[in-house]
């Protein structure tokens, strides 16, 4: 099925625009949500996790600790870097499940990371990015997650810049100053131009 790859920074706006595709019938594959589901209790991501990480890294339900491995990835490079060769491949695979089981005209696949982890690219035919400046980023996310500044400052410079997302875009939805049905209208141009494109050839 035709698939469009959707990415942008922390508190660029990428569940708000997700939410407007699937309020149009367009179905849904989210990462976050995979990423959370293969390190929850029982997650295909455990066994792998406490035999190459730790079982520190084991909380007493059998999900991922946290709090405990935000710690370590935070200092420890190559502990970040085993963490993801365990759990790239598994959010992968997942999301090629979901993928080819998804019902609609086209699929829309949330990966905050695209530009970040690799070829996703080349797994999705468009990259849509949701795009904002800086300070607004840190404005929503200070908002939201009751960070200080300095907190959302410290994952945006982990995180592509907005240039380096910018160049990977096919699309690119601005979501700045943008009411609700003003956001609304840009999807819906947006969902017109994929319902075409799905019609034509895809990747699969
Ligand atoms: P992301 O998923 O990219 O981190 P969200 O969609 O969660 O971003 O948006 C971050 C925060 O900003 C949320 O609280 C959301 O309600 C708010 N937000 C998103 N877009 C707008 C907008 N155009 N105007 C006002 N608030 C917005």
């Amino acid at each position: 099925m035709f698939a469009v790859g959707l990415t942008g920074g922390i508190g660029s706006g990428k569940s708000t625009v997700a939410d407007l595709f699937a309020a149009r019938g367009v179905p849904i594959v989210d990462t976050d949500v995979i990423a959370h589901r293969i390190t929850g209790p029982q997650g295909q991501a455990m066994p792998a996790i406490a035999a190459k990480l730790g079982v520190q890294f084991v909380a007493p339900d059998g999900s991922l600790d946290r709090a405990a491995m935000r710690a370590q990835v935070f200092s420890d490079e190559t502990a970040r870097k085993r963490l993801e060769a365990i759990t790239h491949p598994l959010i992968r695979a997942e999301a090629a499940r979901e993928q080819q089981t998804a019902q609609g005209p086209y699929v829309l696949v949330v990966v905050p990371l695209l530009v970040e982890s690799g070829n996703w690219h080349t797994w999705v035919d468009r990259v849509l990015v949701v795009d904002c400046n800086e300070e607004t980023q840190i404005i929503r996310v200070q908002r939201r997650n009751g960070f200080t500044r300095d907190q959302v400052k410290a994952i945006i410079t982990r995180q592509a810049s907005r240039a380096e997302r910018l160049n990977a875009a096919d699309d690119v939805l601005l979501n700045e100053d943008a009411t609700a049905a003003t956001l609304a209208l840009r999807v819906e141009t947006l969902h017109q131009h994929y319902l075409l494109l799905a019609g034509g050839p895809s990747a699969d």
